[in-house]
């Protein structure tokens, strides 16, 4: 079972009071000409993911919470989580250089000239969830 707690409103609980939407950090094709993107560039941003073993980031969504989206980086092997933050954000500076492959060189690209006012943001955020923990309330029984 995974525990999942929320950047956003504090709200902790399994993976059924959550929804995950995938791999995060996707973003469309630059393009100032929607209609003449390269198939390539499509077809990238589609249907081709990162698929490691070990640190993982992933978009959750709070179900039973807030309903904001949010990311968490997580561990594939363990399935422990490292960190959560903010959607427009990148991850914890620390979480970023525990990143292998895809990911490292990812991080690497998104990161070149402005580190640090990403990392205070993503900080912030998780400073607030835990002082606002809370739980998830449980499920209505089924009759
Ligand atoms: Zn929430």
């Amino acid at each position: 079972m995974l525990i999942i707690q929320c950047p956003v409103c504090g709200a902790e609980g399994d993976e059924t009071d959550f929804h995950c939407g995938g791999q995060a950090h996707i973003a469309r094709p630059a393009t100032s000409d929607p209609d003449n993107i390269a198939d390539g560039e499509q077809r990238d941003y589609l249907f081709m993911r990162f698929n490691p073993k070990g640190l993982h980031f992933e978009r959750w969504r709070c179900d039973r919470g807030c309903g904001k989206w949010f990311h968490a980086a997580r561990d594939t092997v363990s399935l422990d989580f490292k960190a959560y933050y903010g959607i427009t954000e990148l991850p914890p500076a620390d979480v970023m250089k525990q990143a292998t492959g895809q990911w490292a060189d990812f991080f690497k690209k998104a990161t070149a000239g402005k580190p640090a006012v990403k990392e205070a943001a993503a900080k912030k955020i998780g400073a607030k969830a835990t002082a606002a923990r809370k739980t998830v309330p449980a499920k209505a029984k089924k009759s």
